[in-house]
């Protein structure tokens, strides 16, 4: 059986840099009022951006679990 794994972002920690929409726009987008980053409701299987945005994140607020 294979698992799914989806990124989940900690808005403690998000300082709102906007790193990740940017990396991957699929996944990530910031919530407008509190500029936070948060995952979209339509954010697509974990992928090479998703990783790449999760390891650009400075305050390495992104983490990537299983679903
Ligand atoms: S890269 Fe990290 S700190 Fe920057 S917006 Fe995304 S979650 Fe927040």
């Amino acid at each position: 059986m294979s698992t799914t794994k989806k990124a989940i972002v900690d808005p403690d920690k998000c300082i709102g840099c906007n790193t990740c929409p940017l990396i991957d726009p699929d996944t990530f987008e910031m919530e407008t009022t509190s500029y936070k980053a948060i995952v979209k409701p339509t954010a697509p299987p974990v992928n090479e951006k998703t990783e790449m945005a999760c390891s650009s994140c400075p305050v390495n607020a992104i983490s990537i679990v299983e679903d």
